[in-house]
């Protein structure tokens, strides 16, 4: 616990905050950025936390959009991470534009405090979420190697403390086949297309194997150059989602089985790229109960998931491997209104309601982030829990 003194100073140091971190959030959805190139919203970020006296590092980690700024000298570490990435043609219709907001909110007010509460805190601005995988290329650059907790805020339609997410694996087929006048001569060529859309046939019927939960969705990337010419190359693309890391690689292995069966139909040779995506996250439930108990003293009462609605990937998975960590999720709208990658979506990451929910973010992060800082048998109880998951 905290002590109400405590819990108050943080909101008013956000709620001084307030105007500042409005426009933020503002500016940020107003030019969307992609994936590396969130040159604006992290020089906003740079800028604002400057402006009060939080001098911050960017380029961070190797990457020329992240960040880190960072208070207090010794004692417990948290970090406090931001996103800022939008997607192409929907803008930021993922709301992270409140996610930075937010993070940058609570640090302001964890960095008033950090010293007499004799931890550290770090603002961490990760690019990238959207594809790209910011987050992993910052765990491999060491940034998270002293952390004792991490957390951030999504946008969301309801209000979720330790929704799951789902392990991913980016595949992409090209497939190359032989070129041919489509009317002239269509039996001398052998077409890539075709192929390509077999695969997608294949996968289909192989769904009822599948075990619940488990994503998989593609779409033709490239199908071809002239309606006169069979195809001699086609390139697709796919995401296999499940909860587990066991089923993800057992799908993996049947959609790659899809594609080279779907070329020796058509005769055409096929090369398959595949990533490892994002791990699922670990919600860190010590933490999550902590961070739903602030919220509920803040007015909004949270669950820890909602079997009625779908969920996504994040690179916040892998750091949830790495440390202890949560990633509540938000409301922003009305339940079923709109969910992220709408373009709904995008207007409610920067309605009033949107803005308050990211105000409410910062004040629920910055007392469980504090918590942490003060509370040693919290610290351990996290701790434990991470331990007992890693090693399950
Ligand atoms: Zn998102």
């Amino acid at each position: 616990m905290i002590s109400s003194d405590l819990a108050n100073r943080l909101d008013a140091v956000i709620d001084s905050r307030r105007v500042e971190l409005h426009e933020l959030a503002r500016s940020i959805h107003g030019s969307p950025e992609l994936a590396f190139a969130e040159h604006r919203a992290s020089a906003w970020i740079v800028e604002l936390c400057s402006r009060h006296g939080r001098p911050t590092e960017r380029p961070f980690g190797g990457l020329d959009t992240a960040l880190a700024a960072r208070a207090g000298k010794s004692g417990p570490h948290v970090a406090v991470l931001a996103e800022y990435d939008a997607l192409p043609e929907i803008g930021h219709a993922c709301g992270h534009n409140l996610i930075a907001a937010g993070a940058v909110g609570a640090f302001l007010a964890l960095a008033t405090v950090a010293d007499e509460l004799g931890g550290r805190v770090t603002l961490v601005g990760t690019p990238a979420e959207e594809g790209g995988g910011g987050k992993i290329k910052l765990l491999e650059a060491g940034a998270f190697r002293d952390v004792d907790a991490a957390m951030m805020f999504h946008p969301f339609d309801r209000d979720l403390v330790a929704h799951p997410t789902l392990a991913t694996y980016w595949l992409e087929m090209t497939f190359k086949g032989r070129p041919a006048h489509a009317a002239v001569a269509p039996h001398d060529g052998a077409s890539a297309l075709t192929a390509c859309m077999d695969t997608f046939r294949l996968v289909d019927g192989q769904r009822v194997h599948f075990r619940d939960g488990v994503r998989v969705h593609g779409f033709i990337k490239d199908g071809g150059e002239a309606v006169n010419i069979i195809p001699e190359r086609a390139v697709c693309q796919f995401s296999v989602r499940s909860f587990d890391l066991g089923e993800l690689e057992r799908v993996r292995a049947i959609v790659e089985r899809c594609a080279r069966a779907a070329a020796m139909a058509s005769d055409v040779e096929v090369s398959i790229e595949s990533r490892q995506g994002y791990r699922n996250m670990r919600n860190n439930l010590p933490m999550a109960e902590r961070f739903a108990a602030h919220l509920e003293s803040l007015g909004r009462s949270a669950v820890l998931t909602d079997p009625d609605v779908g969920t996504g990937s994040t690179d916040m998975g892998d750091v949830s491997y790495a440390v202890p960590a949560i990633h509540p999720w938000l409301a922003i709208c009305d339940r079923g209104e709109a969910l992220c990658h709408q373009r709904r979506f995008a207007e409610c990451a920067v309605s009033e309601r949107g803005l308050d929910s990211m105000i409410l973010a910062a004040k629920a992060m910055a007392r469980t982030a504090a918590e942490l800082l003060v509370d040693p048998e919290l610290r351990r109880s996290a701790k434990s829990f991470f331990d007992a998951s890693t090693a399950g």
